[in-house]
């Protein structure tokens, strides 16, 4: 089989990118495509490990792995850089380490912090997007609490999380794990501190039936988490968050603030293409953009709709609809090259598992209703298939989670 050898340029190396090089550098040989993969870091970090860096849980490290494990370096040249723009009608881009010139562009760039213009959150708060937050979040909690036995302030035992999303759920099942350890260690007791989650919709978690949800919302309660549902954050200052009760402005009081109530897709995508939404941008059933049928957008800077016409909804950034799209781009390249037509991706909703902690949990897998002891394997499993799917069997062996 022989095929016309193209520039294949891959902007990148989240779940979405990382899959889709892993993919093409097994189904292309050198001789069929010169493929090049650019991410701002060396490393490869594990998104949906974040929070229990951020808790103090995992060490950063166990998250994260470098890009040379994935990349076969005979068929892909990895460069280390900052992508600062796109010029597609030109189609090159440009990093901080020069330019680089493509047949077919993959966007892979990721999501950030989205603070949707809430006054302070972005000076006041920290986020929860990448290593480095994660770590910070982690060290400002451990600082306060190492300040209180000098302070004796209530503030600095006091954790604030903003938003009940995933993320926001997440991250109370870690610290209601973590922060007992913390007490222990400083010498405090556990039941004078607080850890608030709120959140500003009526309810949480809407993908989970009721049931599920107060599960949830229990098991954090009892183990000292407690929620402000359906009220919103209106600000947030270096006491803690200003929030809205009755249409009355109130402080909330905590030195530990942590924003996990949104993402965004790159805002790299916003500079180079129109109609982009929040980072992200509605691709074509084949994930190629509108009017661009050498570009692909996947994972969180793509909006993949789940039907056509007015009713279409887009699919929810996950990690799990990432992978696939990384996985069906490498294979319409694959097609393309060899002069076939482009094939429509779909969707393989597996489900999704809620973590409480490393013990616990709550998910809907395969259309069936799990929580607890459960939940928590087969979060594991979802964990560790994901460095699998990438990496393969050896890679899987030093960063799954086999406990
Ligand atoms: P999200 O957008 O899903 O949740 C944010 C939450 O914050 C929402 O409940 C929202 O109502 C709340 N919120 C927004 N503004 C607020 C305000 N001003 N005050 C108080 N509350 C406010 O964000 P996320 O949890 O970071 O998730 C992002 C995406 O990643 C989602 O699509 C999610 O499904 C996915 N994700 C999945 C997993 C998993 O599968 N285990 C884990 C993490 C994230």
């Amino acid at each position: 089989m022989s095929f016309e050898r193209k520039k294949i340029l891959v902007l990148g190396a989240g779940y979405a990118g990382l899959q889709a090089v892993s993919k093409l550098q097994k189904s292309l040989g050198h001789q069929d495509a010169d493929i090049t993969l650019i991410n701002k870091n060396e490393y490869h970090y594990e998104a949906t490990w974040l929070h229990e860096t951020a808790a103090g849980t995992i060490d950063w490290e166990d998250g994260v792995y470098p890009i040379s494990k994935v990349v076969d370096a005979s068929k892909v040249k990895f460069i280390p850089a900052e992508v600062t723009a796109i010029h597609k009608d030109e189609k090159r881009v440009e990093t901080n380490q020069g330019d680089f010139d493509y047949d077919i562009l993959v966007t892979a760039l990721g999501f950030e912090s989205e603070t949707f213009g809430i006054d302070g959150m972005a000076e006041h708060a920290h986020s929860i997007v990448s290593p480095q937050t994660a770590l910070a979040a982690r060290h400002e909690i451990e600082k306060n609490f190492a300040n209180y036995r000098n302070s004796g302030a209530d503030k600095d035992i006091s954790i604030l999380v903003g938003g009940a999303g995933f993320t926001g759920v997440e991250f109370l099942g870690e610290l209601v794990e973590s922060v007992p350890v913390l007490c222990e260690k400083y010498g405090i007791d556990y039941s004078k501190v607080k850890i608030t989650c709120v959140e500003a919709a009526p309810s949480m978690l809407p993908m989970f039936p009721e049931d599920l949800t107060d599960y949830a919302v229990k098991y954090l309660e009892d183990r000292g988490a407690k929620f402000m549902i359906g009220t919103p954050i209106v600000a947030a200052n270096e006491d803690g968050f200003v929030v809205k009760i009755d249409d009355k402005e109130q402080q909330l009081e905590a030195s530990s603030v942590i924003w996990t109530a949104g993402v965004r897709g790159s805002s790299l995508m916003e500079e180079s293409f129109d109609g982009v939404k929040r980072g992200r941008i509605i691709v074509k059933p084949d994930l190629t953009i509108e009017g661009h049928e050498d570009i692909y957008a996947i994972g969180d800077v793509s909006a993949v709709m789940n039907g056509e016409g007015d009713d279409a909804r887009p699919y929810p950034t996950t990690a799990q609809i990432a992978m696939q799209a990384g996985e069906h781009v490498a294979k319409n390249i694959e097609l393309t090259l060899k002069g076939d037509k482009k094939e429509p991706f779909k969707y393989d909703d597996k489900g999704t598992v809620c973590s409480l902690g490393s013990k616990d949990g709550i998910g809907i897998v395969m259309g069936r209703e799990i929580k607890g002891k459960k939940a928590a394997f087969m979060k594991r499993v979802i964990d560790t298939r994901a460095v699998f799917k990438i990496g393969g069997p050896m890679l899987a062996y030093s960063k799954g989670k086999f406990l």
